[in-house]
């Protein structure tokens, strides 16, 4: 990663976000933000900040999201929502090559090259980022370079937003990862009351920063956005056990707690789709109906289904219990063995959308102990 040095932070007047908007897109960008649909604050396109979240708030616990209207001013006094910057990276559904057969009867095998555009997402919370390095080190850095995720990676520029007000399900100051980001943005914005606290994090971050002339941030605004955000890690109630649960989860294969959630889990792999960090799929063959074509799709998959531990003539997992159990070990434990650190970076989002409320926090802790 490269380590860029920040120059001073500057603030930006919320009334001046819109030249921010208007400066991405200037530079050939399209721009996402959060804006409520469905019920939800997801990433959608965005030309002006009127369709930013304003004055909405979010109301998260287990198995439940709902918004409220908050009454304040702020555009980003929310905790996530459904969406990573996952789907925009890892396509929940993509060809990855398709086969077209000639007249002659041949095959000819053809890559399929996503067509990515330059995007700017503005909102990102640390979490995000964190899960973004995971999935880098994932696709990006292994003995094969995903080129799909790759070509849309080259082109995302982030505008990362500090978190000041998480969601009872949030608990990303225990896994390290938030509620700050600290590394992977192009521009970090803290929102205050008058408007924003803005950092470089990129060349190109600072470059569209300074083009705005914005004047530094005072002493007294750089307080309140740190106190802001400590204030924002205390109030989280819930945490994992420990930082690393490998050793504790494997010694404990065999717990009772495994059949106990396995009787409340509906293995619907939601959790799995909403966490940003998952990168498990399944390719197949999609043909035409006349014969001449096939595409080779991949889609996201999930631990949780019958498919994905089926082995030639049987599958490795075919219970609840079994596939729970493989869901919290490999997140919480062998991926310290692949990459060096928990999967999980305390989003939250397994405990809002789950649909009958399982806490992965609650489930470590009652196998592995409160201090594991
Ligand atoms: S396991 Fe749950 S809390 Fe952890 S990163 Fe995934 S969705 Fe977020
Ligand atoms: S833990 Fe919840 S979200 Fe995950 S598969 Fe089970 S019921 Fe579905």
């Amino acid at each position: 990663m490269t380590v860029f040095a920040s120059p001073v932070p500057l603030f930006l007047p919320r009334e001046r976000l819109q030249a921010l908007v208007d400066a991405l897109r200037g530079s050939g960008r399209r721009c996402l933000g959060p804006r409520v649909r469905d019920g939800a604050i997801v990433y959608d396109w965005l030309t002006d900040v009127a369709e930013l979240p304003t004055g909405v708030a979010d109301v998260q616990l287990p198995g439940s999201y709902r918004l409220e209207r908050s009454g304040a001013g702020r555009q980003f006094a929310w905790a996530t929502g459904p969406q990573a910057l996952k789907p925009l990276l890892f396509a929940p559904r993509e060809a990855l090559w398709r086969v077209v057969r000639g007249d002659d009867g041949r095959l000819a095998f053809r890559e399929v090259v996503p067509d990515v555009q330059p995007l700017a997402v503005i909102g990102v919370r640390a979490c995000d980022l964190a899960a973004l390095a995971l999935q880098d080190r994932h696709f990006l850095q292994g003995p094969y370079r995903d080129p799909y995720y790759a070509r849309r990676r080259e082109q995302l520029f982030l505008v990362a937003v500090g978190c000041s007000h998480p969601a009872s399900t949030c608990f990303c100051a225990s896994t390290g990862d938030g509620p700050r980001p600290q590394h992977s943005f192009d521009i970090l914005l803290e929102e205050l009351d008058a408007g924003f606290i803005a950092h470089g994090g990129s060349s190109q971050g600072q470059q569209i920063l300074t083009a705005l002339g914005l004047a530094p941030a005072s002493e007294a605004q750089l307080r309140l956005a740190q106190a802001e955000s400590e204030h924002a890690a205390a109030v989280q109630t819930r945490k994992l056990p420990s930082r690393n649960l490998r050793g504790a989860l494997f010694a404990n294969l065999d717990h009772g707690r495994w059949d106990e959630v396995a009787q409340r889990c509906l293995t619907c792999g939601n959790c799995t789709s909403v966490c940003p960090t998952c990168f498990c799929h399944s390719e197949h063959e999609v043909q035409a109906l006349d014969g001449q074509e096939s595409e080779h799709l991949r889609e996201w998959d999930s631990c949780f289904t019958r498919g994905h531990s089926h082995l030639h003539g049987f599958t490795v997992r075919p219970d609840t219990r079994s596939r729970y159990r493989q869901w919290l070990t490999h997140k919480l434990g062998s991926w310290h063995d692949q990459y060096g650190r928990s999967g999980c970076v305390g989003c939250g989002r397994c405990i809002a959308w789950c649909p009958v409320g399982i806490d992965i926090t609650e489930e470590a802790t009652a196998i592995c102990g409160q201090s594991a």
